[in-house]
This record gives structure tokens, C-alpha cells and sequence, in this order.
């Protein structure tokens, strides 16, 4: 069996609604679970690693105020609410720049409380799985989400950034060539970049995640909302690839989709 976890980043207070639904709608109708790493107290004046603002903010206005968190957006967190399908994970506090790369304790401890914090106000179950903004930790940070977290996802970890208690474990998962492995309770999950993107060629998107799903027990599939609306518009070819990719996972008796409160709940012998 080959299990999928799909991901979707960076919702926050100004994600309208109709993009998820447009996006999900063909995921939930097959009873395919969809997990969303939620921006609890989003920055609006966000900068990204370009220099330019943040994407996932298009529909930041002239009087939005600076900072914005998910429960003042009621539509938005009802429709959440109305759709067990999807599962919240929490995406940092407030997606600035690199705001889990610092090694300041009491910074990193009140950004990972407030934003279980503001998801819990809003009526979501603690978050039990966590994702950094721009896949940065630090060492520091890394050993405070684990304390918190039951499972960290992300795109790859760094030596260099490990706790250095986590330094064995690491070595053996290089030598088994594992993508995901464990430090005490907490599941440590990689993925293979973004594979459902808009910088990828679309003729052979699906391919290659069928490619990748069939190459590994369990794979992480990440995508962004807002990449399938960039320019005011729906990209259609690429919303029709992520529908495709539905059907494919869906039909495929080989293929389980799962969601990251199904891994904590089951642990590594779901996939082991
Ligand atoms: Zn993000």
C-alpha cells in the first residue's frame, strides 16, 4: 500500500473561500481528506524571499490591518468547520520571514503557544502537526515544536539545524536512506518539494506523482492554494491537474490518502 498525505500551505484570514472550494470540492466528494497548514495571526506586509509580497496575501486591501488572525474571519472558519475534510495543521505564528530560524527560546515558545493558541479560539482541535514558514528551523526551534508537535513536516532537515541529542537517529536514517524518521514521539515527515506547482511543466506534473507516490510507502504532497490563483484568475490547466490527481488517488486500489492526524493517531506502523 502506498499512502499520500496531501498539504496544502499558507491559508490564512485573507484566503477567500471560493478558492478552497474550487480546489477541494472534487477531493471531498471522493472521501479524500485534505490537510491545510493554517497561518494562525497572519502578517499582511509579509515579504518573501523575493522581496516581493507574499502571494498567499492578493487579497490584502488599501485598510487591512497588519495583522490578521484566522478567527476574525468567520466565513472563512465556518466553511473550515462545515468541512471535516479538511485537517488543520498549524504554519508558524505569522509567516515572517524565517521566524522559526532564530535560536531565541522565549521568542520561538511564545510564537508556537499564541498560534495554538489563536487556532484553538477560533475551534480547532490543538494542532498536533506543524510546518515552518520557508522550511526554516533552528535548533532551538526544532526541539520546541517536538516537545509540542506529535509530527514536524517539511522539506527536508538539515544536520547543521538538529538538536544535537537528534544527531543518531539522524545518521541512521541517512544510512537507511529514509525520507521520514522519529525522534522520540514525534514523526519527523520529508516530501519531495513541490510537485503540484505552477514552476513545473504541467505536461508531466502527474506523472510525477504518480512516479513518486508509487516509489515510497508514504508521500507528502505539497501544494499552495493561492498558486492556482496568481494573476486574479484561476489557472484552469493546473486546477485540472490537481482534479486529475484526485481521480488517479482515488481509483487506485494501491493508493491509500491519509490525513496527519491519521499518522499520529497510527503512528509509523502505518507505513513501516
Ligand atoms: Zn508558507
Amino acid at each position: 500500500m502506498h499512502y499520500v498525505i496531501l498539504r496544502d500551505d499558507d491559508t490564512n484570514a485573507l484566503t477567500p473561500v471560493e478558492c478552497l472550494e474550487q480546489l477541494y470540492r472534487p477531493f471531498f466528494d471522493r472521501g479524500l481528506p485534505v490537510n491545510l497548514a493554517v497561518i494562525p495571526n497572519v502578517r499582511s506586509n509579509t515579504i518573501s524571499t523575493d522581496g516581493a509580497l507574499e502571494k498567499f496575501l492578493f487579497a490584502k486591501r488599501a485598510d487591512t490591518p497588519p495583522e490578521l488572525s484566522i478567527g476574525g474571519n468567520a466565513g472563512l472558519v465556518g466553511y473550515l468547520h462545515e468541512n471535516p475534510g479538511f485537517n488543520v495543521l498549524q504554519h508558524g505564528y505569522d509567516h515572517s520571514l524565517f521566524e522559526f530560524g532564530s535560536d531565541r527560546l522565549t521568542n520561538i515558545a511564545n510564537r508556537l503557544d499564541q498560534g495554538t493558541k489563536v487556532l484553538s479560539a477560533a475551534g480547532f482541535r490543538e494542532p498536533q502537526t506543524f510546518v515552518a514558514p520557508y522550511d526554516r528551523f533552528s535548533r532551538v526551534s526544532l526541539n520546541e515544536v517536538a516537545k509540542r508537535f506529535s509530527v514536524i513536516s517539511a522539506g527536508w532537515f538539515e544536520l547543521r539545524r538538529l538538536p544535537f541529542a537528534w544527531w543518531p537517529q539522524y545518521a541512521i536514517k541517512k544510512m537507511r536512506k529514509q525520507s521520514h524518521w522519529k525522534v522520540g514521539q514525534t514523526h519527523l515527515l520529508t516530501h519531495p518539494g513541490c510537485l503540484l506547482s505552477y514552476q513545473r511543466p504541467y505536461a508531466t506534473m502527474l506523472e510525477s506523482i504518480r512516479k513518486q507516490v508509487e516509489s515510497q510507502c508514504l508521500t507528502v504532497l505539497v501544494t499552495h492554494w493561492w498558486e492556482y490563483f496568481r494573476d486574479d484568475k484561476p489557472d484552469t490547466a493546473m486546477l485540472e491537474i490537481l482534479h486529475a490527481t484526485a481521480e488517479w488517488l482515488a481509483g487506485n486500489p494501491n493508493v491509500r490518502v491519509i490525513s496527519f492526524d491519521d499518522l499520529a493517531r497510527c503512528g509509523d506502523n502505518l507505513w513501516r
